[in-house]
């Protein structure tokens, strides 16, 4: 049966398409696109013959149903966005939700994604993320959207446009107070630029240089710091580190005896022995 291939894109570099994804776009018959326009030039230099046809968040339900008569007339589609996943902060769930329920078979290629391609790099140590997307535009929206985040203790992933990144800044200082913040931007491009800061001086690290605002980008806010449980599950660990146990078996046993995490308490272990030697 013909199938609905979802099929990432590059988010900069065309040398971040996959070969998979480059075959499927050159057979498919249908390449349902975000904007046609704006992925008529990569199709072009892929040599694609296949034809394109609209799919974006104005237009979602009605292309769910042309690409379910694609679909059943044995016809396969490749489902793109202008760059990245799709899906992922952009069209395609309504899609992928409506050639399901018709009984038709979707494949899910894996390829470039501006998230986990920032995330990959950013080098913070929580064990979870969150991923957000866009916060809301308006002020107070967006900050009752951050006071909702501020107790969650996996690393939180915005996406953010340029105009609005200095204002989401300064409200996720202000909500979330002292973390650690990592601007990617630019990926994959020649710019490409991801550094980690105080989450309290970003606003001021932004000012400082207008180039900083300009571009793409991913923000990643390190979790919420540890609370009085944590505390507790480091005062055990301690005590049995102290008597001696190992750095395994100290981290498991002192989350069995508080419930604390015991990934984070391995590496809270491994941190206080090595300020001990
Ligand atoms: N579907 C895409 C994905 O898989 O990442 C995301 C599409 S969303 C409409 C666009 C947002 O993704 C941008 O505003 C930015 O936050 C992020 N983004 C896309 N390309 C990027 C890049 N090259 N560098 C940093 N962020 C990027």
């Amino acid at each position: 049966m013909a199938a609905l291939y979802v099929v990432p894109t590059p988010l900069g570099n065309l040398a971040d398409l996959t070969r998979r994804a480059e075959a499927v776009l050159r057979a498919v018959p249908w390449v349902a696109a975000e904007d046609t326009r704006h992925s008529a030039p990569l199709l072009k230099q892929l040599g694609a013959v296949g034809r394109t046809l609209p799919a974006h968040q104005h237009n979602e339900h009605e292309a769910a149903a042309r690409i379910v008569d694609k679909l059943r007339a044995g016809e396969a589609v490749a489902l793109i966005s202008d760059a990245g996943t799709p899906g992922i902060s952009d069209p395609g769930a309504r899609i992928v939700a409506a050639v399901r329920a018709a009984g038709c078979k979707v494949v899910p290629l894996p390829g470039a994604c501006a998230a986990t391609t920032a995330l990959s790099a950013a080098g913070l140590t929580d064990e979870h993320f969150l991923f957000y997307g866009f916060l809301p535009a308006k002020a107070g929206q967006r900050r009752q959207a951050l006071e909702g985040l501020r107790d969650q203790r996996a690393a939180l992933v915005f996406y953010e446009a340029p105009h609005r990144v200095l204002d989401s800044v300064g409200d996720l200082a202000e909500v979330l107070g002292d973390r650690t913040l990592v601007v990617a931007r630019e990926l994959t491009k020649l710019f490409e630029n991801i550094d980690s800061l105080p989450l309290t001086a970003a606003v001021d690290w932004f000012k400082a240089d207008a180039n900083r605002q300009r571009g793409e980008f991913v923000l990643i806010v390190s979790g919420a710091p540890e609370t009085a449980d944590d505390g507790e599950g480091e005062r055990v660990l301690k005590l049995l580190l102290a008597d001696g146990l190992p750095v395994k078996q100290a981290a498991k046993l002192a989350a069995a005896i508080t419930g604390a995490a015991k990934n984070a308490l391995y590496d809270r272990a491994l941190a206080l022995k090595a300020e001990r030697d």
